[in-house]
């Protein structure tokens, strides 16, 4: 059985007192990998080669044209091993393998992206009229932790790795639990591209009294940026508080897609599709909640009800495959199926899917649900969407801006005045107009309420992972 390991200090290490836990996976239920369990003392170690990385090492010395060439080389080295880490994923959450292949596509821009980025940014100079000069440097931060989720592992934990790396900061990740092997590949690509010691470690483990809140809590980390579950995210900020240093965080949504009765129904079907079943709506994006207008509700839904049964259900290794039988783990089908309840329905009915095999549930629309149904109100993190007509514009964003989450929204009209208008007032830090999932890394992500704090993606990345300095000189002009 293949085994992963953690990676400290440029090695692949097993835990210091040799702990282990096997990875499921969870389409075949079996387990296929063994995992360096790590502890406190393998999290204490991890920081401080990433300290000492920092505090002695090449890296944050070396500028920013030696760093882009070797995050371009560990780019290089993830492409050509696109498939081994495409597969780790699958294997270990159950997405469709052309999904995760995309995700390493990703993953790999996110490298690239943000090594340009950092090369080709300018800082700020301010003229003063008083003989002075003053201008801004940016330094990177120091030591910084990623915390992962699950549901995109190589490209969520890149999204934050790339930033801080490309800024001159040193790190340690941790991915979940559930989806380890791809960090660990990560790891092993960056010795082989020839990054210094203790400038990328990953650390495996569990997150509360163990290795996460051990790496949250220590001093001597510089900032943690963080991607998972809002309730995870208030823990992880007052861990910060103690150190009073800035936290970045990415959290839970349910996202309102509205559709208005002028839209492209084809085009929206096809993104009402994509928005809650991509992934088996184990996405925070997720379109959980759709929004409408009455006059082509009948017809939207029964066009919708069709696209969804005709999703490719099957292995998630085979290329053909739009949709896993099996979530992520047996935990995580537990808290899902609790939503298709009648209980958690409160009087809403489902025109299509249901529980499915094993630790799966089938493409879901729920219809008829009330405003206040748990089904509603909660992040289901899987393929449950729930349909509710509306009459007027205003009605639309008062729905969709009734939840405590606030990550992103979706409008769907030909209209453009309404285009404008409607995206001016959703809360959410997201909007996409006809379309979904598509991000320009140059602008802000994130979310308000509880879907987050803080922005990451380009120049937002740059401010979390810097140390801007004023310098002020006094210019003899003679
Ligand atoms: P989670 O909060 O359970 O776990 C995320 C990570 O935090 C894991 O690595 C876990 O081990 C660690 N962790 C848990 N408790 C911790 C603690 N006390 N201290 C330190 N670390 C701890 O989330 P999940 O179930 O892995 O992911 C699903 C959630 O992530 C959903 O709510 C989803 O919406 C959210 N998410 C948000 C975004 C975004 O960009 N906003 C993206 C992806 C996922």
């Amino acid at each position: 059985m293949e085994f992963f390991g953690h990676i400290i200090d440029g090695a692949e290490v097993t835990s210091l007192d040799h702990a282990t836990m096997a990875d499921i996976d969870p389409f075949t239920q079996e387990q296929w990998a063994e995992i360096a369990l790590g502890g406190k003392d393998d999290a204490d170690r991890a920081v401080a080669a990433a300290r000492k990385a920092f505090d002695e090492g090449p890296w944050p010395r070396m500028g920013y044209e030696k760093r882009q060439k070797l995050i371009h080389k560990l780019a290089d080295l993830m492409e050509a091993n696109a498939e081994e880490l495409a597969l780790a994923d699958t294997r270990d959450m159950g997405k469709p393998v052309t999904q995760a292949l995309h995700d390493v596509a990703r993953s790999v821009w996110n490298f690239r992206f943000f090594a340009d980025h950092a090369r080709l940014s300018m800082n700020d100079t301010y003229p003063m009229d008083s003989g002075h000069h003053a201008y801004s440097r940016l330094d990177p931060a120091g030591v910084v932790v990623a915390i992962s989720p699950w549901n995109f592992p190589l490209m969520m934990a890149t999204w934050k790795v790339a930033p801080a790396l490309a800024w001159g900061n040193t790190v340690v990740l941790k991915p979940a639990e559930d989806t380890p092997t791809s960090a660990t590949i990560l790891g092993r690509l960056a010795i082989e591209a020839g990054f210094p010691p203790g400038v990328l470690n990953v650390v495996h483990g569990y997150g509360p009294d163990s290795v996460g809140s051990a790496l949250t809590s220590n001093p001597d980390v510089d900032r943690i940026t963080f991607t998972g579950e809002s309730g995870t995210g208030k823990i992880i900020s007052a861990a910060a508080a103690q150190n009073l240093i800035p936290v970045s965080l990415e959290l839970g949504g349910k996202g309102a897609n509205l559709v208005f009765d002028d839209a492209d129904i084809d085009n929206a079907v096809h993104w009402a599709i994509e928005a809650i079943f991509r992934n088996a709506g184990q996405v925070c994006l997720a379109g959980s909640r759709l929004y409408v207008q009455r006059g082509i509700y009948d017809e939207f839904i029964e066009r919708y009800k069709a696209a969804a049964e005709k999703l490719v259900i099957g292995d998630p290794k085979d290329a053909a495959t739009q949709f896993s039988p099996a979530l992520a783990s047996q935990e995580h089908w537990t808290k899902v199926q609790s939503f298709l309840t009648p209980e958690a329905l409160a009087g809403g009915r489902l025109v299509t899917g249901g529980l499915g095999d094993g630790w799966g549930v089938q493409p879901t629309i729920v219809v008829d649900a009330p405003a206040e149904a748990r089904v509603v109100r909660e992040e289901i993190f899987g393929p449950v969407v729930v349909a509710t007509p509306f009459d007027t514009e205003e009605e639309a964003v008062a729905l969709a801006n009734n939840t405590r989450y606030g990550l992103n929204a979706m409008v769907f009209t030909e209209n453009l005045h309404r285009a404008h208008r409607v995206s001016a007032k959703l809360r959410a830090g997201t909007v996409w107009v006809n379309c979904f999932f598509i991000r320009d890394l140059r602008a802000p992500f994130g979310g308000v309420g509880e879907s987050g704090v803080g922005r990451e993606g380009g120049n937002f990345s740059r401010e979390f992972f810097t140390e801007p300095k004023a310098v002020v000189m006094q210019i003899d002009m003679g």
